[in-house]
């Protein structure tokens, strides 16, 4: 009798019961999977989104990223596994005045304005209306304002919405491809907002198939493939360390004191170089050991791998390996 009146007790509560801290992380996702039937759209997902912080949700069409933002804002329920989003239960009222979201198209009048529909969600959010001058502003639409939403070119449209996920000046934003459908002018303005609201001290969790934009915005990156998160870091973790291509004679007796210096398994043939994977100070090191050897070093040149080098890597990788189907 008395576990169920407990159980009853915190199935009405708001408080995830992940909460354990004072000021619980923005986002704290343990397990989270989500079936519909076969299909598994998110399985056994483990991420945490802190404050300030920009974390960048990639992966291949389809990967389960939507899914898991929907679970996040209470759209979706979780066949399994844990959220916490502010402290709270996805879709609680205490979570959702504090977030921003634009997951799904913004639901929004097309003979109204731009303003007018952002007007009336700030009154229906109780938010003063002085804040839709200033988030109109924030993503460059103040000028087309007073045009109807249905005149609204997709980037425009995108960016009303994004003004919208803004009203509330939240603490958490999640949104799902933020600059879909921006030109390059409006990709780089919404990188700059983004980037602003991160260095402000919110949380921002943003899907993107646009691996240079997460690059560039995002502190930490999590990469997902058919629901399962494959590898998570800062953008630099996850590029890895690079290396040198060194194009040398005699090859053979260059790869012996490379393998030397290095170990085997830093050491590759790539046709008629050598690829070292190596810090970018250990360089110099390398180019002495080799000449000190009587080895005639043609070429040594810097490689960094860019996050698309990664991504094709780790598709490749997932394309040879199992797929995610069988989480529990
Ligand atoms: P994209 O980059 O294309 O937007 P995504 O990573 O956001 O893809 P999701 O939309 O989360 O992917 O979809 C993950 C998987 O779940 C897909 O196989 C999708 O078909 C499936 N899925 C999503 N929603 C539903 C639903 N309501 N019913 C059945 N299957 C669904």
């Amino acid at each position: 009798m008395k576990a169920s009146r407990e159980s009853r007790r915190a199935a009405s509560s708001d408080t995830a019961p992940l909460a354990r801290t004072h000021r619980p992380e923005p986002v704290r996702v343990i397990g989270l999977t989500k079936r519909y039937g076969d299909v598994v759209a998110v399985g056994g997902l483990t991420l945490t989104v802190r404050r300030g912080e920009v974390y960048g949700f990639l992966g291949p069409n389809g990967a389960g990223k939507t899914t898991t933002l929907r679970m996040l804002v209470g759209l979706v329920s979780p066949t399994a596994g844990l959220a916490e989003v502010l402290g709270a239960t996805p879709g609680a009222p205490s979570s959702l005045a504090r977030i921003g979201a634009m997951v799904e198209t913004p639901a929004l009048y097309p003979y109204l304005s731009g303003r007018d529909n952002l007007t009336l969600l700030a009154m229906q959010a109780g938010v003063p209306r002085r804040r839709v001058q200033e988030v109109l502003e924030a993503v460059g639409l103040a000028q087309r304002a007073r045009d109807r939403f249905v005149t609204y070119s997709l980037g425009m449209k995108q960016r009303l919405g994004v003004a919208a996920a803004l009203l509330k000046d939240p603490e958490l934003l999640l949104l799902d491809e933020p600059t879909n459908g921006l030109d390059p002018i409006g990709v780089a303005e919404m990188r700059t907002l983004i980037r602003r609201l991160g260095d402000e001290g919110k949380a921002v969790l943003l899907s993107s198939h646009q691996l240079g934009e997460v690059e560039q915005l995002c502190d930490r990156v999590g990469v997902i493939f058919r629901g399962r998160l494959v590898t998570e870091g800062t953008v630099q973790e996850l590029r890895g360390r690079g290396g040198v291509l060194i194009r040398a004679t005699p090859l053979d007796r260059a790869e012996t004191g490379l393998v030397a210096l290095l170990g085997r398994d830093r050491v590759t043939v790539r046709g008629d170089s050598l690829y070292a994977e190596a810090d970018p100070d250990e360089v110099a090191s390398i180019t002495r050991h080799l000449a000190s050897d009587g080895i005639d070093l043609h070429e040594v040149r810097r490689e960094e791998r860019s996050l698309e080098d990664v991504f094709l890597a780790l598709n490749a990788d997932q394309e040879g390996g199992g797929r995610a189907d069988d989480v529990t």
